[in-house]
């Protein structure tokens, strides 16, 4: 990998805690794997609660001077990082597709949207307005100042190893508050990568913290117990998100959660049939069908059914699967093992109880962890796949007939992040829109993600709100303050 990169001092292979590069306490490493090819890349430090609780503390010490300084010289730090990312996207899609498996041109557009986040939050920095209020008596003035949180802890997962974290620390850093990052173990690369561009776009010392770990309980514990944490924000399973949320009781500690979906994708009668066949190819493949908002379910309407499982299955059979560094691959392998497996029991459990294979279905001959891109038809609501999300290149075809029923089934989940439909009736699109019980909704779109809008679902898909400037909000306490003159 190395020596692919243009700058290689941008593979960093230690931990990066209170501004210093560093081993773990006790010397422990772990490996860092190429999904595609199997091989270890390197091995990066395997730190615990006593180096997270040093990150920790620099942070606190740090963030105060951060905070205050003034949004625009904040924002100028920030702008500097946003601009070093973009100089360096070749090699940080490089390194981002070798951890992860995502193709190159996939991994260049991660990076872009990573770093979007970054220069949008920090043009923010310069607008966090407070409120006045007509006072409630005569000698009375009041005020509402918005002040950072203080240090932030993040947990993210491994399928997005840039964008996950920079959507949390743009908005995180661009407030005033300090920035302690844990990475999924199985990316911790596009991470350190991160943090040495903003060494270098000037942050000060151990205000942002890079904490490489395969102990991730250990890491969850240490930011619900230790004081000087204000706020835990983590994307992930809902399962691991419920458990946060009960460590984080004990202090009361703001929490912004980014959980599992289940995504309905609704193609109704008067659909662009071609168009919303190009929407699910991007919702449900992108990312080889591993991210929080791929469509999960595909409900088609009795009328088009037949020939939109045809068109999908035609543009499912051109994906090119392979190692993602080579050129003209478009699906890369699955994370691990588990992935596959997930995929292969929701595809056995659906075939058993009367569901279809269109296209795919198997393993794929590259081996390891590739898996082909598969359609299956006549899947109903009792088979897993519907109550699941899979996570991997499954496309389940759903066959419906009215838009109440499907309104209906689409919202039959604990599960509330995002949803997607095509139609072309303006009065349907008012209805479904409005009924639809998500965070999100694409109309005539499969592809939703953006730095300026809000993202985040409702249900047990999460809490708070990640992009715009609503995502500023999640960093900032208001403080009311009431003047006797
Ligand atoms: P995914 O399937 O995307 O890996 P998880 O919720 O299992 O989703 O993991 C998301 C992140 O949370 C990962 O970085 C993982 O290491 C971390 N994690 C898993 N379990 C815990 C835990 N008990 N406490 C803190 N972090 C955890």
């Amino acid at each position: 990998l190395r020596a692919l990169l243009k700058d290689p001092s941008l593979l960093a292979t230690q931990a990066y805690v209170a501004g210093e590069w560093i081993d773990a306490d006790d010397g422990s490493t772990f490996e860092v794997t190429n999904p595609a090819r199997g091989d270890v890349i390197c091995t990066v430090p395997n730190l615990g609660r006593a180096e997270t609780a040093r990150a920790i503390a620099a942070a606190e010490k740090a963030q105060k001077e951060w905070a205050a300084r003034t949004g625009k010289e904040r924002a100028a730090v920030m702008r500097k990082w946003f601009e070093l990312m973009m100089a360096n996207q070749d090699d940080l899609g490089a390194i981002l597709t070798a951890e992860m498996g995502k193709p190159l041109a996939e991994a260049k557009g991660e990076i872009a949207y990573g770093a979007s986040f970054i220069e949008w939050f920090g043009e923010e920095a310069k607008r966090i307005y407070g409120e006045t209020i007509p006072g409630h008596q005569r000698d009375k003035r009041i005020t509402v100042i918005k002040q950072p949180i203080g240090v932030v802890g993040s947990i993210t997962p491994w399928n997005f190893p840039n964008a996950m974290i920079t959507r949390k620390c743009g908005p995180a850093i661009a407030v005033g508050c300090g920035f302690v990052a844990r990475p999924a173990a199985e990316t911790p690369l596009s991470a350190l990568a991160l943090a040495v561009l903003g060494e270098r776009a000037g942050l000060p010392k151990g205000l942002f913290s890079v904490i490489t770990s395969k102990r991730a309980s250990d890491i969850g514990k240490e930011f619900c117990e230790n004081h000087a944490v204000r706020k835990l924000t983590f994307t992930g399973s809902t399962e691991v998100g419920r458990i946060l949320l009960r460590q984080a009781a004990d202090q009361v500690m703001k929490c912004s959660m980014e959980l599992g979906g289940n995504a309905p994708f609704i193609v109704f009668d008067d659909a662009d049939l071609d168009a919303a066949v190009e929407g699910a190819m991007m919702s449900k493949f992108r990312n080889n069908g591993q991210t929080c908002v791929c469509a999960n379910r595909i409900y088609v309407q009795a009328g088009v059914y037949d020939a939109f499982a045809e068109k999908l299955a035609a543009a499912v059979r051109k994906l090119n699967v392979g190692d993602g560094l080579e050129a003209g691959v478009t699906t890369g392998p699955l994370i691990n093992m588990d992935a596959v497996e997930k995929v292969e029991e929701h595809i056995t459990d659906a075939l058993g109880k009367g569901a279809q294979i269109v296209t795919g279905g198997k393993r794929h001959d590259l081996g390891g962890t590739f898996f082909q891109p598969t359609v299956v038809a006549n899947v109903t609501d009792e088979m897993l796949v519907t109550n699941e999300e899979t996570f991997g290149p499954l496309a389940p075809l759903f066959k419906f007939e009215t838009e109440e029923e499907v309104v209906e089934k689409a919202n039959a989940t604990i599960f509330g992040l995002a949803s997607y439909f095509y139609a072309r009736d303006i009065g349907r699109i008012t209805r479904v829109q409005e009924a639809l019980e998500y965070g999100i909704v694409g109309v005539n779109t499969g592809i939703i993600s953006t730095e300026v809008a809000p993202f985040g679902g409702v249900k047990q898909s999460g809490l708070g709100r990640e992009g715009s400037r609503h995502g500023m909000e999640d960093y900032l306490e208001m403080k009311y303050i009431c003047l006797s003159i």
